[in-house]
């Protein structure tokens, strides 16, 4: 029976680190956080991200535009927290109105006050294995990984979902790790290989979004097992991975919910610490 990869733990751990990297910057770091137009998950999800924050100690400043802002006016606003001094990290909540285009207005946000890790500039440097800045859901697959003291190094890692937030930065950063990398997607299913490369996985890493897409019994004896996956099945949230076959074969394995989603949103708060350092 796999040990469970809970990320609440190793958040309060991580919080603990921040805590005293905030202490040694001398500063009380902000984070500038908008939000284009109503809608109720991202207020919800931007209200935790201020209470996180003020936990640590860090000032979140939330800024509401009108649901009708245009994307220049957007971009000017984001330039406008570019050239603040008192501003160490900037982040759009998701979703956009249709009039926004996400991948674009993401190019506007300094590199250095790149919270969520999204830059093209960020993304690029961890070609180069010199990513100090990881997408938030990047990075928490790796402090996952990091508790089951596995040693990355030429070890079988099956990535399903080729995303750029997370399946195609984190094949880049396991690369750098010197694991050996396959990365799944629609064409990977579409051509029946699924099951093939996954019973091969002793890492698994699965973010599509559809449940039971990975049957439980193609997890192979001992795998580490990260279901990043967020599905709403009736009343449930449950993973891309089917749970209870899986966690008979798993070495370890995250549960849904309370696996990858606990330590995101910690992640987002230490990059904006590291967006500080960058700055001083
Ligand atoms: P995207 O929709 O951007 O990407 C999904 C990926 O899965 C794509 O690469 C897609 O390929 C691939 N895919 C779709 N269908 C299949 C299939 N049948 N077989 C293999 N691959 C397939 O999603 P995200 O990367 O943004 O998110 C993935 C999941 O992770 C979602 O459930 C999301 O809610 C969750 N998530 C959870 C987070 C957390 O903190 N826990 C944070 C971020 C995401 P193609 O594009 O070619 O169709």
């Amino acid at each position: 029976m796999a040990k469970l990869l809970e990320g609440k733990p190793i958040a309060e751990k991580i919080k603990e680190q921040i805590k005293q990297e905030i202490v040694s910057l001398k500063i009380k770091p902000v984070l500038a956080s908008m939000q284009v137009g109503d809608n109720a998950g991202a207020e919800s999800y931007a209200k935790s991200q201020k209470k996180l924050a003020e936990s640590l100690g860090i000032e979140y400043q939330f800024h509401k535009l009108n649901q009708d802002t245009s994307e220049s006016e957007l971009i000017q606003f984001i330039q406008k927290l570019n050239s603040d001094n008192s501003i160490n990290g900037i982040i759009v909540q998701m979703p956009l109105p249709a009039q926004i285009d996400y991948k674009k207005i993401s190019q506007f946000i300094l590199p250095e006050k790149d919270a969520e890790g999204m830059h093209p500039a960020n993304i690029g440097k961890i070609v180069f294995g010199k990513a100090n800045i990881l997408p938030c859901t990047v990075a928490a697959v790796m402090e996952l990984l990091k508790e089951t003291g596995v040693n990355l190094y030429g070890k079988e890692v099956v990535i399903v979902g080729h995303s750029e937030i997370v399946g195609k930065p984190l094949a880049l950063l396991l690369l750098e790790k010197f694991a050996t990398v396959t990365v799944c997607h629609i064409g990977t299913s579409k051509a029946g290989k699924l099951e093939e490369h996954v019973k091969k996985a002793e890492i698994l890493i699965v973010a599509v979004g559809k449940a039971g897409l990975i049957k439980g019994e193609w997890v192979k004896e001992g795998a580490i097992v990260i279901d990043v996956g967020i599905n709403r099945v009736g009343d449930k949230i449950v993973g891309d991975v089917e749970f209870e076959e899986a966690e008979k074969r798993a070495s370890y394995i995250t549960p849904v919910p309370g696996g990858v989603g606990p330590l995101t949103v910690t992640m987002l708060m230490r990059n904006l610490v590291e967006a500080a350092k960058l700055q001083q």
